[in-house]
């Protein structure tokens, strides 16, 4: 079965059936209850790989923290940080920082009103400009994301691969031309909650759906094949060594500089390797290469420092923290070179920390 044409005038057989489920399914979610494209805008770039569970105290916890994207704008990058800590992904935190900056500096505080205006915004993509137009301002522009590629490809039977960037135009062709223009709002935000908990990846709710005898992936059996999704590329596995350095009731951290994961958080003196294990004679090299003497080591041969991994996106991260303690200060040309500088317990809960840094203070201190 295939439904190539929408009326013009009448919604089409899709967009009948998601505005009738919608009203009876939706969850009451806190950006639901705004059209500031400001609070839209927090929303999106919020839950963009973050369930709705953990999203939302982030997203009230930023409203109250910054209410509008003035405050937003004025705030320093490091306390944005420290409110999106445990969020992961903290490039996401400084776009949307910048993307603030923007938006005061070249727009006056306003948000474009249209989709093409909102694209000229740094970071905002198709899927999150579509969203704060339609929502925000009632254009008539499809959202596509997961959820929307996944019932598209189930009911439409789309075989092409979504995870290939040319399959967008098609898929955004097939939801454009199903969008009511009087309900793009509502039909956007139905077609995501339909994916979300209806027509979900693992055992979608066929049996109860409304849409079962439209839906070419339930009539030809193959809803468990569909969407089809080309597996990304493995992750590489880094080896990172910390050198945890104590003087007194205070550690040593550096802010982490551009060019590679965490920038602006904080961590410790770092030595990245191809190996898991580091013999106790490199991590004292390390450390005296710092200009430290050392009092104690816990470093002994044999007896491996507390291992931590951590999973992002790409890159699995196996890190070692060799912890050490100083008999003096680091000499102020280190702390110059290295970036390295004492904190205390109180400051360093301050600091924006990655979660692989916080599940090792967790448990170290
Ligand atoms: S019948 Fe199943 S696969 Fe088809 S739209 Fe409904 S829930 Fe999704």
């Amino acid at each position: 079965m295939t439904h190539s044409t929408a009326s013009t005038h009448r919604p089409s057989f899709l967009a009948q059936a998601l505005l009738a489920w919608y009203p009876r399914h939706r969850r009451d979610l806190p950006w639901r209850h705004t059209r500031d494209p400001y609070a839209i805008w927090l929303s999106e770039v919020i839950l963009q790989q973050t369930r709705v569970a953990q999203g939302s105290p982030y997203y009230l916890d930023f409203l109250t923290s910054y209410p509008t994207v003035h405050d937003l704008a004025a705030a320093p990058e490091q306390e944005v940080l420290r409110h999106w800590q445990g969020l992961g992904y903290y490039s996401r935190a400084r776009n949307m920082h910048h993307t603030a900056q923007q938006v005061v500096s070249e727009f006056g505080g306003q948000f474009p009103a249209t989709y093409a205006g909102l694209r000229q915004l740094k970071g905002v993509g198709p899927y999150t400009a579509a969203a704060i137009a339609s929502f925000a301002f009632d254009e008539a522009v499809a959202v596509l994301d997961g959820n929307v590629f996944r019932v598209l490809a189930r009911i439409f039977g789309l075989h092409s691969d979504i995870a290939a960037p040319a399959s967008r135009k098609e898929f955004q062709a097939v939801a454009d031309q199903h969008l009511p223009p009087a309900h793009a709002a509502d039909f956007n935000q139905a077609i995501m909650e339909f994916g979300a908990l209806q027509c979900t990846p693992a055992k979608p709710d066929c049996l109860f759906c409304p849409l079962q005898s439209e839906c070419w992936a339930f009539q030809h059996g193959q809803v468990a094949l569909l969407p089809i999704k080309s597996k990304a590329k493995a992750a590489r596995t880094r080896y990172f060594h910390y050198f945890v350095l104590r003087h007194g009731e205070q550690l040593y951290l550096k802010e982490r500089l551009s060019g590679d994961i965490w920038q602006g958080l904080y961590d410790f003196a770092l030595a990245e390797t191809d190996a898991a294990d580091m013999p106790a004679a490199e991590v004292l090299r390390h450390v005296k290469a710092l200009g430290s003497v050392l009092t104690t080591s816990k470093v002994t041969e044999g007896r491996p420092a507390p291992a931590l991994r951590h999973i992002l996106s790409h890159q699995k991260i196996e890190a070692r923290f060799h912890a050490l303690e100083l008999a003096a200060a680091l000499p102020e040309t280190t702390q110059r070179d290295t970036g390295l500088r004492a904190y205390s317990a109180a400051e360093i809960e301050a600091l924006p920390k990655s979660a692989l840094i916080n599940n090792y203070l967790a448990k170290a201190l």
